[in-house]
């Protein structure tokens, strides 16, 4: 039995979702006004391990992440950049799903953008100020926090003293500032041509109207899991409940998953501290995706994750060291059988899968599981060159199928070797062959300067390309 801790109760319940084999998720996705940081990856891979195992416990899932192109961070760019908003958006959002598929993070099933589900968020808002919710003042329609008497029962926000009436127009506040939410700004020079036509007039939804507009949209009134960073539990997340259930008088989402905040070098990353870094940074400094993707998992999602360019590099010796087994073991070849050899390694796979299981069910205790994949591997090389291709194969067909979850085999065949390299490397073949030691040794040397690695194995050099 899966457990997750639910945000909204502060405790680990038992995972149980509306329909029995199908979850629904929601996830707070990119603003298209930047590219995004790692910070934000690693909410992204927080949704990505909780839906792979998920499925990997035989759900079916079906997974929402908005894209907000719209509210005060875009318009702002835009006109900064002197370029319409579509066309400011489209660039950044074109980044993130190239920076995705460089995580290796699953695409979701449905990636709505704000701009295209204005009617959504315009009648949703038309229900809250029918029945009294919302209020319409000079610059917008404003969400009465006052007529919900359950807000705050996210964030544990205590709202004594609040005075009434107040209000904020923007999106991003904190605690200090609790007032009354924007729904919807009327127009203002500033948006240019930014707006939309509505019945309580021309102007632009607020940002959490979106999420609360697009979310019921495709997963319903009431669904299974929300997730995001613990930096949206206020206001967004508080004022998305807020909306939608004052509309609804449904419950909104059932279990509210938080991860916490990326720190780097222990500090809360930011501009001024020099400290802040986007995908793209980090790649340019010549590291492994994957590497990166390990690095942002392999901590506990509800625990801080202190980055470091140290920890990347032990990151990419893992995932180095884990490929470099997983090749090997597609190389076996010796087609004996042996049966003692065939029990053990089937009981060393019972006990890995067990102690898996037993973690991740425990609100996706990451350390622990991969605490059971990395035994596991220890346990295997112990008795590496006894395998046989019957073992090998149980043993890959176990390292994907935690790889479903984890996603870090680089199960793509690598770049092909060009003619010159293919040359030498005959070349080397032969001069081992003809015992001729220092020739070979040359040859690798002069392989390895043009970034390409071999290892010889009984069948032969294997090579890999390095950095
Ligand atoms: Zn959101």
């Amino acid at each position: 039995m899966l457990k997750l801790f639910n945000t909204l109760t502060r405790r680990k319940e038992t995972f149980k979702p509306i329909e029995k084999k199908l979850v629904k998720i929601y996830s707070c996705g990119p603003t298209s006004y930047n590219y995004a940081h790692i910070g934000n990856f690693r909410a992204y891979i927080c949704a990505d391990i909780l839906k792979r195992y998920l499925k990997y416990k035989g759900y079916k899932v079906m997974h929402v992440m908005n894209i907000t192109d719209v509210d005060d961070k875009t318009i702002k760019g835009a006109n900064e950049a002197g370029i319409s908003l579509k066309e400011y958006t489209q660039k950044y959002e074109n980044a993130f799903f190239e920076d995705i598929a460089t995580l290796n993070i699953d695409k979701a099933d449905v990636y709505p953008k704000a701009t295209e589900h204005i009617d959504e968020m315009i009648s949703l808002i038309e229900k809250l100020l029918k029945s009294g919710y919302a209020y319409k003042t000079k610059d917008g329609i404003y969400f009465n926090i006052k007529k919900f008497h359950e807000y705050g029962k996210l964030s544990h926000i205590d709202l004594k003293g609040l005075k009434t009436g107040t209000r904020i127009s923007t999106d991003e506040y904190d605690k200090q500032n609790v007032q009354d939410f924007v729904l919807w700004k009327f127009w203002k020079p500033e948006d240019s041509d930014v707006s939309w036509e509505a019945s309580f007039g021309k102007g632009r939804p607020g940002w959490h109207i979106e999420c609360s507009a697009m979310s019921m949209k495709y997963l319903n009134q009431s669904f299974d899991i929300h997730s995001g960073g613990v930096d949206l539990i206020f206001p967004h997340h508080e004022n998305e409940i807020a909306q939608s259930e004052c509309a609804t008088k449904k419950g909104f989402v059932r279990y509210w998953i938080h991860n916490e905040h990326l720190l780097v070098d222990g500090k809360k990353m930011s501009k001024s501290l020099g400290n802040f870094y986007t995908l793209r940074d980090v790649l340019e400094k010549k590291y492994k995706p994957l590497a990166i993707r390990y690095l942002l998992l392999a901590t506990h999602y509800r625990q801080q994750l202190n980055f470091s360019f140290d920890s990347l590099e032990s990151a990419t010796i893992t995932v180095n060291k884990i490929n470099d087994f997983f090749r090997r073991l597609n190389d076996v070849e010796n087609e004996k059988s042996d049966k003692i050899l065939e029990l053990k390694v089937g009981r060393l796979i019972a006990k890995a899968k067990k102690e898996f299981v037993k973690a991740m069910d425990d609100d996706l205790n990451i350390s622990g599981g991969l605490a059971a994949f990395h035994d596991f591997i220890k346990e295997i090389n112990i008795i590496e060159n006894k395998l046989t291709k019957k073992t090998a194969d149980k043993v890959i067909k176990f390292l994907k199928e935690i790889d479903s979850v984890i996603g870090i085999l680089e199960e793509k065949e690598e770049e092909e070797l060009n003619e010159e390299e293919q040359k030498l490397i005959q070349e080397r073949e032969a001069a081992r062959k003809k015992k001729d030691w220092k020739k070979a040794d040359e040859i690798r040397q002069l392989l390895k300067s043009g970034g390409i690695q071999l290892d010889d194995t009984p069948s032969g050099a294997r090579w890999k390309r390095i950095n």
